[in-house]
């Protein structure tokens, strides 16, 4: 049997995507293998938002063993990719793939008496009966890319790229590799029918299980990749998603984090979060070994916490925000993407919102009866963003009161609108003094914010337990880090472990510091 591992980057869609090639591989009788040096396959998910994030992919590579074979899947794939049409109908009854697609590439070449490898749209993959006609082709919708062949001379043993939408012909792939596979059709034919059974976690605990409602953004911000690399728009039945929270819950879930690129741009957003906050824990299920300690006090059945990311402002509804004021389940932190706080680099963003519109949401939120703290993103020094703009910005992140701000200095990506529209022209060293200027102004807000924390009562999911000298029982140094459910970071240093990861903890917040509390265990 054929052993796998899986390398996640970037974001907790690609934890989601990561479960799910998990889950089918293990349906198609591989087994997944803990320690990468062990498998026989490493796969990576791929992240391309930054160049950074490529670079340290590119990096990893070459610590894998050149017996062992690389997958590569998801943005990096996609992104580089340069796509190009089947110029003919498929729907004809004898269909011809254009010459200029009928070349080798790099396993039809080997693998098929007489590969035909073509590149077709979701669209027309849906009207095409791969399992009874066609046996010589091999359906891959990046075969033309000119990465794989970069990168195939320096890693010989890379095998495969692929997109997560290929997900349900994975095995098909895998046979053309002379994989031998054992598949049901019906458990593969639907990436988002997929359930995985184990979940592929950001932390070090597996409480928080990630459930897509959504793939893909038909919102083409100037700066942003994602519709490129993760296409457009597709959202999931309400039935499969609240039927896929329900199996996480059952099987000791305690935390449900909804995906999407818009989140909340799901049609029937708010009846999914109703739907799962109505769900029974009749939980049969024998709890996991590794989670009997929560077992022992009896927090450990049931769903506990329920959140959401990415939103787009313009999306939220006043029943979701009513839903905020009321439900105790549903976290109560609400992240309000802004990007500027100017309406001229908004524009020129595509964002459509204006900062009237933004302070509006704010005062909303404010107005509701429970506390409810709002983080946001901030894009410094978008091309053309003036001195005025940028002071636009500080003045509203005044306004927001945002218990955290996740800046980023802007870098063009190619493919992107901005990158084709807006020259970059600011070296990093004079955007990073706007970076500093907007730092100082969220550090001293973030103080504000977690001083008023003092003496409040809060449950803490621990995520990490960190010890002196790798040791759990010293006594000494250890220090237990987790989340609110405000999703502020708190940590605390105790004398022994009587707590574990994925344990929900009562606690006092006792002190403050920038982005973080620290706290007291109440018995
Ligand atoms: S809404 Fe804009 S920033 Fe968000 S994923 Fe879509 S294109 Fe990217």
């Amino acid at each position: 049997m054929k052993t796998f591992h899986i390398l996640t980057f970037g974001c907790q869609m690609n934890y989601a995507d990561s479960a799910r090639i998990r889950a089918v591989l293990q349906h198609c009788g591989f087994s997944y293998e803990e320690d990468i040096k062990k498998a026989d396959i490493v796969i990576f998910e791929t992240c391309s938002v930054r160049q950074k994030s490529e670079d340290k992919i590119t990096g990893k590579l070459k610590e894998i063993r050149p017996d062992q074979k690389v997958w590569i899947t998801w943005c990096m794939i996609q992104h580089n990719f340069r796509s190009r049409r089947l110029l003919k109908s498929v729907t004809s009854d004898e269909w011809q793939v254009p010459s200029q697609f009928q070349q080798w590439n790099f396993f039809g070449s080997l693998m098929s008496q007489k590969p035909t490898i073509v590149w077709l749209t979701n669209s027309e993959l849906e009207l095409l009966d791969t399992r009874n006609s066609i046996l010589d082709t091999v359906f891959v919708n990046h075969a033309f890319n000119p990465l794989f062949h970069i990168l195939q001379k320096k890693w010989r043993n890379l095998e495969l790229f692929r997109r997560i939408d290929d997900t349900w012909f994975l095995p098909l792939m895998l046979e053309r590799l002379w994989y031998k596979v054992n598949y049901e059709w019906e458990f593969i034919n639907e990436y988002e029918k997929i359930i995985p059974e184990s979940i592929t976690s950001m932390n070090m605990h597996t409480s928080t299980a990630y459930v897509p409602i959504s793939t893909g953004c038909n919102q083409f911000c100037a700066y942003c990749i994602v519709p490129y690399a993760r296409g457009l728009e597709k959202y999931f039945p309400v039935e499969q998603v609240v039927k896929e929270c329900e199996y996480h819950i059952k099987h000791w879930a305690k935390e449900i984090v909804l995906l999407g690129q818009i989140v909340n741009k799901h049609p029937q957003f708010v009846e999914i979060i109703k739907k799962i906050l109505a769900l029974k824990d009749e939980s049969s299920v024998d709890c996991p070994k590794g989670l009997k300690p929560c077992l022992t006090r009896n927090d450990g059945r049931g769903l506990k916490r329920l959140r959401y990311t990415s939103p787009y402002p313009t999306y939220f509804s006043k029943e979701l925000l009513a839903l905020h004021g009321k439900e105790e389940k549903l976290c109560p932190h609400i992240h309000m993407p802004l990007q500027s706080g100017s309406d001229a680099v908004l524009k020129r963003m595509f964002r459509w919102y204006s900062v009237t519109d933004a302070k509006k949401f704010i005062d909303d939120v404010r107005k509701l009866k429970r506390d409810i703290s709002i983080t946001t993103d901030i894009i410094i020094w978008f091309p053309g963003e003036t001195e005025k703009d940028f002071e636009q910005t500080l003045k509203f992140v005044e306004h927001g009161r945002f218990d955290m701000i996740y800046m980023g200095i802007y870098s063009s990506r190619p493919g992107t609108l901005a990158q084709k529209k807006y020259p970059d022209d600011v070296s990093r060293e004079v955007k990073r003094e706007r970076w500093n200027r907007l730092n100082e102004v969220l550090k001293r807000i973030s103080r504000e914010n977690n001083e008023k924390e003092i003496g409040n009562i809060h449950e803490m999911l621990v995520n990490e337990i960190k010890m002196e000298n790798g040791k759990r029982s010293t006594g000494n140094g250890i220090q237990l880090i987790g989340y609110t459910d405000n999703m502020k970071q708190i940590t605390c240093n105790i004398q022994r472990v009587t707590r574990n990861v994925w344990d929900f903890v009562k606690v006092k917040i006792i002190k403050w510091a920038e982005f973080k509390l620290s706290w007291e265990m109440l018995p």
